[in-house]
């Protein structure tokens, strides 16, 4: 029977982890969180950071500025935070509106601040594996293949899309512990040949169901990053890029969507508040 990767349960041990940790330290962990604009997704995402900062201890502000912001005066404000010691990490809500050039943006966050690892000089220590801030999805995905005994070195990893944010980093990361990588995307010419390979599988596109049964080498760990929302009769409903229910026998291992890599990123950004903090926590990647 393939084992269900619970990022929910797994998600919930870190926070406690994290929770106790900062129970213990003398230092009170500060996020601010700057939400430009009213787009309903990034709303949820901030309300959901404020929600998990809030359980577990950490001081959390958030600005909500109105869509029509400029980028000087996001900038000023990204200054004035930098400046503040009280405050540990300073998170940018993206997308950003079009008036405003996020990579400015992102390259003005002090990097020590920069719990998101976006910043250039956070993703050059990735790649050069001297990180002490690690991008919270792909450090979640990593922390789940540990907890669950996956250990990537001399497998084969394919990764299916290329993003900044996921795909890239991910691969990264995955390098690191000595995994052979392969990063496909949409310009990838038989991709079900590539991911026919791949012992463990990463799929973070945004298109649901791309990956069907063919596509996947039996025994293989699938991991799906994907949240393809849609409106059903009983709500919004979240699907993944993979068609769990076609894909599951296939593997040893499956993340589920919802509650698989989705609840990992909040953890892993309240442990990277904490790091910015200088709160000492416990080994968990
Ligand atoms: P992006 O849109 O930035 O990147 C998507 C990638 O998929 C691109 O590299 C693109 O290729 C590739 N791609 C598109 N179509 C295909 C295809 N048919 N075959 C192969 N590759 C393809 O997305 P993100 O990385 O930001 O997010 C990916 C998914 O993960 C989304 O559903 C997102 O919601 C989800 N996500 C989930 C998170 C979580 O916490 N669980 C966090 C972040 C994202 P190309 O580069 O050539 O265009």
């Amino acid at each position: 029977m393939p084992i269900i990767i619970d990022g929910k349960q797994t998600s919930a041990e870190i926070k406690e982890l994290l929770k106790k940790a900062i129970e213990q330290s003398s230092i009170k962990p500060k996020l601010v969180v700057v939400l430009v604009g009213d787009d309903p997704a990034s709303a949820t995402y901030v309300r959901n950071k404020e929600k998990a900062c809030d359980a577990l201890g950490i001081a959390q502000e958030t600005y909500r500025l109105p869509a029509s912001t400029t980028q000087d005066e996001l900038l000023s404000l990204i200054h004035k935070l930098n400046n503040d010691n009280s405050i540990h990490g300073i998170l940018i809500q993206i997308p950003l509106p079009k008036q405003i050039d996020e990579r400015a943006v992102l390259v003005a966050i002090n990097p020590d601040k920069d719990v998101d690892c976006f910043h250039p000089s956070n993703v050059g220590k990735v790649v050069l594996g001297q990180a002490a801030l690690l991008p919270c999805t792909p450090a979640g995905i990593m922390v789940l293949l540990k907890r669950y005994g996956i250990d990537p070195q001399g497998k084969e990893a394919v990764i299916v899309g290329r993003s900044n944010i996921v795909g890239k980093p991910t691969a990264l990361l995955l390098l690191a512990k000595n995994a052979t990588v392969t990063i496909a995307h949409s310009r990838t010419t038989n991709l079900t040949e590539v991911t026919k390979r791949a012992d463990i599988l990463i799929v973070a596109v945004g298109k649901a169901n791309l990956i069907t049964a063919d596509m996947v080498k039996p025994g293989a760990v699938v991991i799906d990053v994907g949240q393809n929302w849609k409106e059903t009769s009983e709500g919004r409903k979240v699907d993944g890029d993979v068609d769990y229910a076609q894909v599951f026998e296939k593997t040893y291992a499956i993340t589920p969507v919802p509650g698989g890599v989705g609840p990992m990123t909040i953890a892993m950004l309240a442990h990277n508040v904490c790091i910015a903090a200088g709160i000492s926590v416990p080994t968990i990647l």
